[in-house]
């Protein structure tokens, strides 16, 4: 499909105010699909329950948590398995504790809306990284490790504090190699009244077998998917993650296992479900056509994606020549494109604004 081809399935071919604005508001108006909304609503929203508080009913959450702390012993986390034995003050790639280590907990505004609704999403950003991207736009906390260690009783009171100030959800950032205490962490605030949803909100980098550990756990999945490509993950990642891709995907496939698709509740705020998010990047190094065909053809059409315009260049990417500088509107307006193309149905209202704005600079 051409181009125009695509502007005028859209309504947006042949100028025109009118036909203009028709096109935007088919854009906006597209309904987001809800296609496990009905169970939501069924259930009644009412008597929704995040999904670690059924398993600690069930009797299952405290051996999760033996289980993943039982795992830092020969720390194989993420797909690094450095096998050192943090919880004895060994550290391997991601540098981390074996307390965790945060940077800060605020609510967001920035989130994806259904994340962020009225009250925010209550985000605890974790310090260091299992991934470590050379152009990683939170570096003074991903790769210098700005923060202070707390103890699992202290998260959970960080966790307590963003439900008291009305946040929708717990939104963990970068939260791969702090699982353990995560999940220490969220039984204890559990036992003192938390009720929100669990979001993941993860760089992909993971390891199906400990996603599975997750499974009755959280209830949103958030993972970036950021490379395509293996050559390129290795050349843009340090210490050359050329397996990022493939642990991306197949971790991501088994997130929309658990979860599905997102639902959310009578205000549009997520409750469940799996968002994915892609950062498009200069000279298209993130391969974002081979990113939309493989959700289209291995999650579903109706998956949440975020497609982000926003990459600018930060820490290590001025070394990059290819990635020296800020994507194009041309770049951003070919990545939607192709997301139709591919035919999802389920992108983010920001991509959409953002795809607007750049068509517009390019027509
Ligand atoms: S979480 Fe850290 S120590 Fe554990 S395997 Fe990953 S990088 Fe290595």
């Amino acid at each position: 499909m051409t181009r125009k081809d695509f502007l005028k399935m859209l309504g947006l071919a042949g100028g025109g105010g009118l036909l203009y604005l028709a096109g935007t508001s088919w854009l906006r108006r597209e309904p987001m699909p809800k296609n496990n909304a009905g169970q939501a609503q069924a259930a009644g929203t009412e008597q929704w329950q995040p999904a670690y508080a059924v398993l600690e009913a069930e009797g299952k959450l405290a051996a999760r948590i033996e289980q993943a702390y039982s795992i830092m012993e020969s720390c194989r986390l993420c797909p690094r398995r450095c096998g050192v034995n943090r919880r004895a003050g060994e550290i391997g790639f991601c540098q981390a504790p074996a307390r965790a280590m945060v940077y800060s907990h605020q609510p967001h505004f920035g989130e994806e809306l259904p994340l962020v609704g009225r009250g925010g999403s209550g985000t605890i950003f974790f310090s260091k990284c299992n991934l470590r991207c050379v152009f990683c736009q939170n570096w003074p906390i991903a790769h210098k490790g700005w923060g202070n260690e707390v103890s699992d009783m202290e998260l959970a009171e960080m966790m307590l504090d963003l439900q008291r100030i009305g946040c929708h959800n717990i939104n963990l950032v970068t939260p791969t190699h702090m699982m353990p205490n995560i999940l220490g962490a969220v039984r204890i605030a559990l036992q003192k009244g938390l009720h929100l949803p669990l979001c993941y909100n993860t760089s992909g980098y993971e390891l199906v077998e400990m996603v599975e550990l997750l499974d009755g756990i959280v209830d949103i999945y958030l993972p970036d998917v950021k490379f395509m490509d293996g050559v390129e993950a290795q050349r843009y990642n340090l210490a050359a993650a050329a397996d990022y891709p493939q642990m991306a995907k197949d971790s991501t496939v088994e997130m929309h296992r658990q979860v599905g698709e997102m639902i959310t509740d009578e205000r549009g705020i997520a409750l469940r479900g799996l968002m994915v998010r892609h950062l498009v990047m200069p000279n298209r190094i993130a391969g974002t056509r081979e990113f939309v065909r493989w959700v289209a053809a291995d999650l579903s059409k109706q998956t949440y994606v975020n497609i982000m315009s926003q990459y600018r260049v930060e820490f290590m990417a001025y070394d990059f020549p290819l990635i020296a500088r800020a994507i194009t509107a041309e770049e951003f307006v070919e990545a939607m494109e192709w997301a139709r193309e591919a035919g999802l149905t389920n992108l983010d209202e920001r991509s959409l604004s953002s795809y607007e704005i750049h068509r517009r600079r390019v027509s």
